[in-house]
C-alpha cells in the first residue's frame, strides 16, 4: 500500500515535510478548511495556496518525493449558495419538504449538476502541484440529503455517487487521467444500491463512527460494509483513510491540542488489516500535531507509522 498523511493547510511546513519523509510517507494530502472554500469560491483559488510562500512548501514536498493531493468537503462551494433565491429547486428538500441551502443538493436536478460539476473542474484545475486524485466530498453532516420526490428512493450512498459521477465526467474531459473519489462515510457507509460508478470513480473509505481504541480486525460488525464496497468499487485505487494520527479527533475538534499517544500496536495490526484487504492506498488525518502542538508537548512520537 501506498502510505500517506493528511495535514491541515495550515500546518503544512518544512518541519512537516522532513517528518513525511523520514515516515516513509509517499503521498502527502491536505485537507482544505472553510475559509479555503469561501477564497476558491470568490477568487478562483482555495485561500492556502495564496499564501506567500506556500506554494514554495508544495514544491518542496514534491522535490523530495511526496505527491500531492487536496481533500475538502466542497459540495456546498460547488453549487453556490447564492443561487438559493432565483433557483431554490437546485437545493436540497428536507423532512418537511422545503427546498433548504443548508447542505448538499437536489441530485436530480440536471441544472444543478451541471453547475457542481463545472466548478469542480475549475475547482480541480485551481489546486497546485495536484496529482491526478481529487477528493471533493459532500457536506460533513448527516441525514441531510434531498427528499424530493424524485430523489426520496436514492440513499445517501446513491445520491452521493450521482453527483461524483457527475464530477468525474466532467474532470475527466479536460484531465483524462483524473481519479475521482466516492467517499464512504458517515451514512455514506453504505454500498450504493440504484447507482453504478462510472469510468474514474474510486472508493475512499473512512470509518469514522468505528472505535478507534480496538484493532478493526477485532470488529466484526464493521467488515461486511467495507468489503462490500470494495466488491463494488473494485480494489484498483482505492484509499482508506483512518484517525490513528488525529490530534483534532482525540482533542474532539477543540484548540489547545491534548497530548497524543499513538496506539502503536492497533495501528499495525490495521494496516496489515487493510493490506489483506486490498486497499491501494492508507493514510491518516494527522492534524494538530504541528507548531502549536510542538510549543506545548514537544515533538510527537509517529514512529510507529515508519512499520506501516
Ligand atoms: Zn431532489
Amino acid at each position: 500500500m501506498k502510505k500517506g498523511l493528511i495535514l491541515a493547510p495550515d500546518e503544512l511546513s518544512h518541519k512537516w515535510i522532513d517528518r513525511l519523509v523520514s515516515l516513509g510517507v509517499t503521498e502527502l494530502q491536505i485537507q482544505f478548511l472553510e475559509g479555503d472554500l469561501v477564497a476558491f469560491e470568490k477568487e478562483g483559488t482555495p485561500a492556502c495556496l495564496q499564501l506567500d510562500g506556500y506554494l514554495d512548501l508544495i514544491d518542496e514536498a514534491k522535490a523530495r518525493g511526496l505527491s500531492v493531493e487536496y481533500m475538502a468537503h466542497g459540495i456546498t462551494h460547488m453549487l453556490p449558495r447564492g443561487l438559493f433565491d432565483e433557483h431554490p429547486e437546485y437545493f436540497r428538500m428536507n423532512a418537511e419538504g422545503k427546498r433548504t441551502p443548508d447542505f448538499n443538493l437536489c441530485v436530480s436536478d440536471p441544472a444543478a449538476l451541471e453547475i457542481a460539476a463545472q466548478n469542480a473542474v475549475r475547482f480541480a484545475k485551481s489546486l497546485y502541484g495536484s496529482c491526478e486524485r481529487y477528493h471533493i466530498w459532500m457536506s460533513d453532516t448527516q441525514g441531510r440529503y434531498c427528499q424530493c420526490e424524485r430523489c426520496r428512493s436514492l440513499s445517501p450512498s446513491d445520491q452521493h455517487l450521482i453527483v461524483v459521477n457527475a464530477f468525474a465526467k466532467a474532470i475527466r474531459e479536460v484531465i483524462p487521467g483524473a481519479l475521482v473519489c466516492f467517499l464512504a462515510y458517515q451514512d455514506q457507509l453504505k454500498t450504493p444500491l440504484k447507482i453504478k460508478p462510472e469510468a474514474g470513480v474510486f472508493l475512499e473509505y473512512a470509518d469514522i463512527q468505528r472505535d478507534q481504541h480496538v484493532a478493526l480486525r477485532d470488529l466484526p460488525e464493521r467488515h461486511a460494509e467495507m468489503k462490500s464496497l470494495l466488491d463494488f468499487f473494485g480494489r484498483e485505487n482505492s484509499m482508506v483513510i483512518d484517525y490513528w494520527y488525529d490530534n483534532s479527533f482525540f482533542s474532539r475538534w477543540t484548540r489547545p491540542p491534548q497530548p497524543f499517544k499513538a496506539e502503536d500496536k492497533i495501528i499495525l495490526d490495521d494496516a496489515k488489516f487493510y493490506a489483506e484487504q486490498g486497499f491501494e492506498h492508507l493514510t491518516s488525518y494527522a492534524f494538530y500535531l504541528g507548531r502549536e502542538y510542538e510549543a506545548l508537548y514537544g515533538e510527537p512520537d509517529l514512529d510507529s507509522y515508519k512499520l506501516v
